[in-house]
């Protein structure tokens, strides 16, 4: 076990969770926030996705709430925007207290009966992870107490105000004791969230992880410009039979087009599953089973369902469309390379989309290059696209941008760490 975890004074049956996890060394973002939120410090942390954010957070929380007194009612509380995400947390939960007498854990979220939940929120428990519109519910009928929270985390902040829980998370801070501490964590640091920042947290310390460099290293990235969407079909046709392709997630833009794409893959004949916001929760969980052991290969999926998504085996990610923000094809993207593995990145872009791809190229500080694939040229070809060999993937050289996210953002924020 490297010398990091062991440093940390963390409970035995904490570090013995975090051997048994595996990890031998501390990602980045674990090293510099897990000894900030031990010594009790408010923290606005940005770490791209498959960073293990999770275990930065939920190490010393757990941490603090066996070596405290237990109170019977929830001491942490953790709002994540989506179910899956919600889900991940409580797994992982789980995980690190799997040697922890008596801690208990409880989740709730949407898209799940109420009533075993309510079940759940009656009996004593230590930990409470959920969406926002579901705690809310739960307060409104007077159901669950978090007024004896003492860390409160909001996970992947710019998705939740994305998804218009700006309300419902003030009100349920709002609930919360006002000497807190209070952990926000996002992958990227738009200025809605520097905001909800200011109003819930208080000095600070900010932790940036910037090796999107390195981070991104092991994605590799790429485009097909297309000239319709027959254009597209043909070309996810050839993508989706190439030999490295083994486990691929299809983003579409809308849920009609989703199950659209999902029915004529399958009448293809492809192993294809869809993920979207109008599933049951039971039925998400059985989709992302049915991928996990190879029922299915290819998920067709819309931004807000593939949220949260951690399957190691996914090998591609490909835009079918492109996203509306540069920070949901961040997100997009880091459904691949998960946990090290290499992964694919394929965007199929449109005429009048290349200044879009200009935008995420900024903000990434990485270059997308154009792909061709023989027989399957777009129509009218950009500039330079001519002159590039077919198949060969050209990389330039990073170089860091200006106007990235990393330039001297929230200079409001006295305390800075930065990473590398
Ligand atoms: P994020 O929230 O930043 O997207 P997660 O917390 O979901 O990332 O972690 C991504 C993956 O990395 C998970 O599978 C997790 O088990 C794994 N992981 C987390 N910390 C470590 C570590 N120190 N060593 C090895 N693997 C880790
Ligand atoms: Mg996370």
């Amino acid at each position: 076990m490297d010398k990091f975890f062991d440093q940390l004074n963390l409970h035995n049956d904490i570090l013995k969770a975090v051997e048994t996890e595996g990890y031998t060394e501390p990602t980045d973002i674990q090293k510099q926030a897990i000894p900030l939120v031990i010594e009790g410090q408010d923290l606005l942390a940005s770490a791209q996705t498959g960073t293990g954010k999770t275990a930065a957070f939920l190490l010393p929380i757990l941490n603090k709430i066996v070596t405290g007194e237990r109170t019977g009612g929830p001491r942490a509380l953790v709002l994540a925007p989506t179910r899956e995400l919600a889900l991940q947390i409580e797994t992982q939960a789980k995980k690190y207290s799997r040697y922890l007498r008596a801690f208990k854990t409880v989740c709730v979220l949407g898209g799940a009966p109420m009533s075993v939940q309510m079940r759940k929120l009656s009996k004593p428990f230590d930990l409470l992870i959920a969406t926002p519109g579901r705690l809310i519910d739960f307060m409104d009928r007077k159901k669950v107490d978090i007024t004896g929270i003492e860390v409160l985390v909001l996970d992947e902040a710019d998705r939740m105000l994305d998804m218009g829980f700006i309300d419902p998370v003030k009100k349920i801070a709002a609930k919360t004791p006002s000497d807190r501490q209070t952990l926000l964590f996002s992958a990227t640091m738009p200025k809605s969230v520097i905001k909800l920042a200011e109003h819930l947290l208080r000095d600070p310390t900010e932790v940036k992880i910037h090796h999107q460099h390195d981070k991104n290293e092991n994605i590799q990235q790429n485009l097909h410009y297309a000239d319709d969407l027959g254009h597209k079909n043909r070309l996810l046709d050839h993508i989706l039979n190439e030999k490295s392709l083994s486990n691929a997630i299809v983003f579409t833009s809308t849920k009609r087009h989703a199950s659209k794409l999902l029915r004529e893959l399958q009448d293809k004949g492809y192993q294809t599953g869809a993920m979207h916001g109008d599933m049951s929760q039971r039925q998400r969980t059985r989709t992302i089973t049915e991928l996990k052991n190879g029922k299915i290969n290819i998920l067709v999926a819309t931004d807000v369902a593939a949220r949260g998504i951690d399957v190691k085996s996914i090998t591609h990610v490909i835009n079918f469309d492109m996203p509306q923000s540069v920070e949901d094809y961040v997100h997009r993207i880091g459904r691949t390379g998960r946990a090290g593995a290499k992964g694919t990145a394929l965007s199929f872009v449109t005429r009048g989309e290349s200044y879009f791809i200009k935008k995420i190229e900024k903000y990434t500080g990485q270059i997308i290059d154009p792909l061709v694939i023989t027989g399957l040229e777009p129509k009218a070809p950009k500039k330079n696209q001519n002159s590039e060999p077919r198949n060969f993937r050209q990389r330039r050289p990073f170089g860091k941008k200006p106007g990235g996210p990393s330039n001297g953002q929230n200079k409001r924020f006295t305390k800075r760490r930065h990473g590398r």
